[in-house]
């Protein structure tokens, strides 16, 4: 899931302060599990707004913010607010937001959030970075650990001279990823392979952006 973090407020106040109309839109999927752009957000955003003397013409929760196609069907419900309004609150991902730039080509678009990383939630309202996509996965040769995002060095052939106790030399609290590599490797009786793996360089050339999955092509 997309991790997201809600902008400072007085900032974001201070940024949409000429306009007058907004629309709230948020999104049901990772902006709702982050709690920053589910129903009790727009609610709260709402009575910010308000509170602010601005005039808040509707909001909605899309099911899926960053699908172009279904968010503008399901706001097709909401025409008239939505030509009241001069100025659209997106309360989810940097993909939501560019969805409704999208499908609102003349009215302006602001996000509420910044996009923080790809992650897990690991547990209630705790998120952890797991995947920097790459665009080349190695997790098949590392025992389903991601060296490129764990490691803070992204090293693909660790531990680097900084381990120490088994943690990473950034921060005692984080535990060096290569050793989680062969603690997991070890676990599933492949310590033998660990010794041996050497990781090729990765194909970077993957991760150049901006990038474009065109899978109807790829089913040909
Ligand atoms: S190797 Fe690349 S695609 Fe796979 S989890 Fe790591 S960053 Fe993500
Ligand atoms: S100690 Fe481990 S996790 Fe930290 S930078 Fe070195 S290899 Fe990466």
């Amino acid at each position: 899931m997309i991790i997201t973090e809600k902008k400072d407020r007085a900032k974001l106040l201070e940024t949409v302060k000429d306009y007058k109309s907004f629309f709230l839109l948020g999104c049901s999927e990772c902006a709702t599990l982050c709690g920053t752009g589910g129903e009790p957000e727009l609610k709260e955003m709402k009575e910010l707004l308000e509170a602010n003397g601005k005039t808040v013409t509707g909001t909605f929760v899309a099911k899926t913010g960053c699908q172009v196609l279904g968010t503008k069907v399901e706001l097709k419900g909401h025409k008239e607010a939505l030509e009241a309004t001069d100025c659209i609150i997106v309360m989810s991902c940097g993909a939501g937001t560019q969805s409704a730039v999208e499908i609102f080509p003349q009215i302006a678009v602001y996000p509420a959030n910044n996009s923080a990383f790809l992650g897990n939630m690991t547990r209630l309202q705790m998120f952890d970075e797991r995947c920097s996509l790459c665009g080349d996965c190695i997790l098949d040769q590392t025992g389903g650990i991601c060296p490129v995002t764990a490691c803070p060095k992204g090293i693909l052939n660790g531990p680097c001279g900084g381990t120490n106790d088994g943690n990473c030399e950034i921060s005692p609290d984080i535990k060096c990823a290569w050793v989680r590599i062969y603690e997991r490797m070890g676990k599933l009786g492949k310590t033998v392979e660990f010794k041996e793996m050497v990781l090729e360089p990765k194909r970077w050339s993957a991760s150049i952006k901006p990038r474009r999955v065109n899978a109807r092509e790829e089913k040909k």
